[in-house]
């Protein structure tokens, strides 16, 4: 442009060339910061609250209606992992912009969504959100990353709702809840011997998360094939999810 223009440019040649490795799946993965005081300060129902694992999935509905290149997100508590294609060119791959432009819409999105979900429940203070990008160069790094978040959720999930069961209906303290599960391997057994609840009657939202896919499915009103943002709480370890839906890493 204006030689004043020139003159400063050079400072461009100080950025970094961030691109994502080719033909390789670049996942954004977004967690709240702070969520346990942010559920603390909201009410949220211990261990899930269904209305804030509802916001969530909202606001990852948001971010893939935007973004056309993610192929599949799943999430669970304050977490949300988004997985581009892996042919992507979005941003030309520049790893900033990519996880930047994914984090800002989550945030956005959670908050103009709050309402809706949340009705005369109030947002008390602007949640922050935090991401981390990384890049899968094989079917089975990408599986394997999925399949670690699932098992995460599982071992938390059990964990929480044994605690939680301990103090509202075994009316221990938190300290004494915590001391209880320290020593105990078998978390199952004790819900249903003591408390009878059986954990695997619990919601599947809950103890699998939930995967969002995009779907051809033909249209009520014409009965044209389209594409819908289909929610799933399912089993994402072993092959039987990347059986049933073969196209999300074909
Ligand atoms: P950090 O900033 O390091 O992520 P954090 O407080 O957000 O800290 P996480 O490990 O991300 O810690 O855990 C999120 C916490 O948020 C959960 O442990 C839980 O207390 C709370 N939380 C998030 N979503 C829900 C929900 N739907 N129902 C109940 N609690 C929730
Ligand atoms: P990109 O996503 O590539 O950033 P963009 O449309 O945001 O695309 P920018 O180069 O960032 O393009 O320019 C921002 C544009 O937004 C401006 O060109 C202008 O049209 C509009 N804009 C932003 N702020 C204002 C404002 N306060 N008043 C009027 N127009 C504005
Ligand atoms: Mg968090
Ligand atoms: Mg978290
Ligand atoms: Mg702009």
């Amino acid at each position: 442009m204006t030689a004043l223009n020139s003159r400063f440019e050079y400072v461009k040649g100080f950025e970094r060339d961030d691109r994502c490795l080719p033909n390789s799946w670049i996942i954004v993965r977004v967690d709240g910061k702070s969520f346990s005081k942010f559920a603390e300060q909201h009410g949220f129902e211990k261990p899930n609250d269904k209305l804030g694992l509802e916001l969530m999935t909202r606001a990852a509905v948001s971010v893939m209606e935007e973004l056309r290149d993610i192929c599949l997100a799943y999430g669970h508590s304050d977490e949300f992992s988004f997985v581009f294609r892996k042919d992507t060119s979005s941003y030309n791959r520049r790893s900033a912009k990519i996880m930047s432009n994914v984090n800002s819409l989550f945030a956005a999105a959670y908050v103009f969504y709050w309402e809706d979900i949340f009705g005369p429940t109030k947002l008390k203070y602007p949640p922050g959100f935090e991401s981390v990008i990384v890049v899968y160069p094989s079917e089975t790094n990408l599986k394997d990353y999925l399949s670690w978040r699932q098992a995460e959720l599982q071992t938390k999930n059990l964990y929480n709702t044994l605690l939680w069961t301990l103090i509202k209906k075994g009316n221990k303290t938190e300290t004494e809840a915590h001391e209880i599960l320290r020593n105990s391997t078998q978390k199952s057994e004790i819900l249903f011997r003591e408390f009878g609840v059986n954990y695997y009657n619990e919601p599947d939202m809950f103890r699998k998360g939930t995967t969002l896919i995009r779907k051809l499915i033909p249209s009520k009103k014409d009965n044209k094939l389209r594409q819908y943002i289909i929610p799933l709480h399912c089993d994402l370890m072993g092959e039987e999810f990347w059986k049933e839906n073969p196209e999300i890493v074909g």
